[in-house]
């Protein structure tokens, strides 16, 4: 399968094996068979923030995705496998009469990625909500992390390692009328969808926000703005015209026009502002590794 086919930037080339397993046991079933494979192996949600390489990965995909995704509530904890759909979830949760989730429902992504990043909105992350988290490691093991354990922090938790699957999630909500929930939640979507590109595939926010650069020059896309980026464009890869932390794929776009479209963009505000940001998107090589955008772009500077 050509990972451009499933990736929401729809870049990347083909991939040794896509599997999406319908039960934590099949999930433990593949680890058992990798175990002594020498090919890389990478567990993916929806494949929101990721950029595969164009040349494909020569591994294993392992995608928690709507196969595993059922929920249940117990008065205002609510136990979720990892592959649902973070605004399915968030809306089922409303419905409840469970607040917490307002600020995810415009994210597409899975509850196991949002858990893994530590993603949210309007200056919040997951993590805040996040009781425990279920696990599944390399040897099958399963593991259980207390929130403290998770160690949240801005886009980072301590679940971003290669041999975590991150399983199943328990939130601790709050009870808040259901219909005031929902009326938050169409704010949230509707101010997003004034913001933000819809029409072209991309990977919501390319660069991190850097406290002190918000205090000097504001978020990353002002930044990017300011030094005359918005609209800039190399190959398929193109500082979107509406919001400048997004990269859109304008058609055909490689992961080198992305890497190359991501460097020049840290390089000129870097020398206009000082300010080195750093991406929140992670690339992904065909080999399995997995870094935060900026390095590979800089490495593919470096070697070139
Ligand atoms: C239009 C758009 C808007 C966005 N807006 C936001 C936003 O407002 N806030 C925000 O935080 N993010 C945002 N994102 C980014 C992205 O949606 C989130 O980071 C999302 O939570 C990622 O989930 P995913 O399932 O797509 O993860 P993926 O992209 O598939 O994976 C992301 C990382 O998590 C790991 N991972 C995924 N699932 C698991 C699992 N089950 N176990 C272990 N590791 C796993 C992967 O290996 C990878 O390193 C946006 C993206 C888009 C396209």
């Amino acid at each position: 399968m050509r990972l451009s086919e499933v990736s929401r930037w729809q870049i990347g080339g083909p991939a040794l094996v896509v599997v999406e397993p319908r039960s934590i046991a099949e999930a433990a079933d593949v680890v058992a068979l990798m175990r002594d494979r020498i090919e890389p192996m990478l567990v993916v949600g929806d494949m929101s923030n990721v950029l595969f390489d164009s040349d494909g990965f020569d591994g294993v995909i392992i995608r928690i995705g709507r196969s595993l995704s059922t929920m249940r509530a117990l008065g205002t904890m609510v136990h979720a496998e990892a592959g649902i759909a973070i605004p399915q979830l968030a809306r089922a949760t409303a419905d409840l009469g469970l607040s917490g989730l307002e600020h995810t429902v415009g994210i597409p992504g899975t509850l196991g990625g949002l858990v893994t990043m530590n993603g949210g909105s309007q200056r919040k992350g997951i993590g805040l909500s996040v009781a425990r988290v279920t696990c599944l490691d390399r040897s099958g093991n399963v593991l259980e992390f207390t929130q403290s354990e998770c160690q949240f922090g801005y886009r980072s938790s301590t679940l971003q390692r290669p041999d975590l699957i991150v399983a199943a999630v328990e939130l601790q909500l709050e009870p808040r009328d259901s219909i005031e929930v929902h009326a938050e939640m169409d704010e949230v979507v509707e101010s997003r969808r004034a913001r933000f590109p819809e029409d072209l595939p991309n990977c919501g926010s390319t660069f991190l926000s850097d406290p002190s650069m918000y205090e000097i020059i504001g978020a990353p896309g002002k930044a990017i703005e300011s030094v005359g980026l918005k609209g800039y464009s190399y190959g398929g890869a193109q500082v979107s015209p509406q919001h400048a932390n997004f990269v859109v794929n304008t058609g055909g776009a490689t992961s080198d026009d992305v890497l190359a479209v991501i460097h020049h963009i840290r390089e000129t505000v870097h020398r206009s502002t000082g300010f080195a940001m750093d991406c929140e998107v992670r690339y992904v090589s065909p080999d399995g590794d997995v870094v935060p955008a900026h390095i590979a772009a800089e490495e593919r500077r470096r070697v070139a």
